[in-house]
């Protein structure tokens, strides 16, 4: 960290293992992982450097202890936190936040993601401060095509959802359902019947892509028993973005095509939030929250006194090859 400069945000990396069809059709890995250095080399000489490096032996709790958790304790505090999972479809950011209808219900610690975690996280938090009150509600929705859609309620009760600054600059979505919770079950509930709901359509990348960024809220408030001048409220974001890779890479047209230029748009605007954000002070450039509703939404939540991490995934395969490393430039803008 250079003198001055502020960091706001983490990059974790994360490489999964080859899966069985990339070991079926012969990719090789190519990758490589510094040992004891939070450093990755793709190929044989393009090395980038991150806050944290987890490699196919890392498991979820190993990624979770060391780079996630830490931010549910400044959310206890009063600052907003964003988690945001980048990569290309197929590299496991579904699979890192666990947001995922059936591994969300699973009662394996293992396979349990970030999401799960930190729910579970929450909630121990809240058992350990008697001397507060607390209020936790939810949200759940999906940004697709530059549209908000509500995950939290049926089609016939979907209203037109709009973003919204206040005053003091706190973001709001009017319109969007915010359901009260009192346990990290009822919350995990929450979780998988909107992770149900999630708009997914076939490519020729993966049948079950997600061509939609998927943002899961937890809305916390605390207040203190014996003192009315004790009280915050705080944000936590956690963001399953669609899949990065190029709209010609997954032959889209007509309709789809229009989805990859909108998905990209988010995509770029929050490189650009990001990368902008990591400026220092003097040299800082105007923030470019406007140009996309999905950095709109976080704008509350990315930068300022706000805890952002990003977890950016990858396919270890050569076949990836290309992506893999414009996920990697991408995830390196952002420090
Ligand atoms: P994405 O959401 O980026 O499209 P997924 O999370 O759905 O990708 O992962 C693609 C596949 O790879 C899934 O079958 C998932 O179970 C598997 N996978 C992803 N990450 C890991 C990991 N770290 N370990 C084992 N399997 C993984
Ligand atoms: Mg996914």
């Amino acid at each position: 960290m250079s003198c001055g400069k502020v960091i706001p945000v983490q990059v974790a990396l994360r490489a999964r293992p080859l899966i069985a069809k990339e070991e079926n059709e012969g990719c090789q890995t190519c990758l490589w992982f510094t040992p004891d250095e939070p450093q990755v080399t793709l190929g044989k000489d393009k090395a980038f450097t991150f806050d944290y490096v987890f490699s196919p032996n890392h498991n979820q709790q190993d990624v979770y202890e060391s780079s996630a958790k830490k931010l549910i304790v400044s959310t206890f505090k009063g600052y907003n936190a964003t988690v945001i999972a980048y990569g290309q479809t197929g590299s496991g950011k579904t699979h890192s936040m666990g947001g995922i209808y059936e591994a969300s219900l699973s009662q394996d610690e293992e396979a349990m993601g970030i999401i799960p975690r930190i729910i579970r996280d929450l909630f121990e938090g809240i058992a350990e401060r008697p001397e507060y009150t607390f209020k936790v509600t939810v949200s759940y929705l999906e940004i697709y095509n530059e549209d908000l859609i509500d995950l939290l309620v049926t089609t016939s009760q979907k209203q037109t959802l709009s973003i919204r600054e206040e005053l003091n600059g706190e973001i709001k979505i009017k319109g969007l359902k915010e359901v009260v919770v009192q346990s990290a079950d009822a919350t995990l509930h929450c979780l998988s019947e909107g992770a149900r709901s999630r708009t997914t359509g076939a490519t020729a990348m993966n049948d079950t892509s997600s061509r939609s960024h998927a943002i899961f809220t937890i809305h916390l408030e605390k207040n203190k028993k014996e003192d009315v001048n004790d009280h915050c409220i705080a944000k936590f974001h956690l963001v399953d973005l669609a899949g990065s890779e190029r709209a010609k890479k997954t032959r889209a047209e007509g309709d789809r095509f229009k989805e990859g230029v909108n998905i990209n748009r988010g995509l770029l605007a929050l490189g650009n939030v990001i990368s902008a954000l990591g400026e220092d002070g003097q040299k800082r450039p105007h923030i470019p929250y406007r140009d996309s509703k999905l950095t709109r939404l976080l704008q509350d939540s990315l930068g300022g006194n706000s805890h952002t991490l990003m977890v950016a995934c990858v396919s270890p395969a050569d076949s990836n090859m290309e992506e893999t490393l414009n996920t990697l430039r991408y995830a390196d803008r952002a420090r």
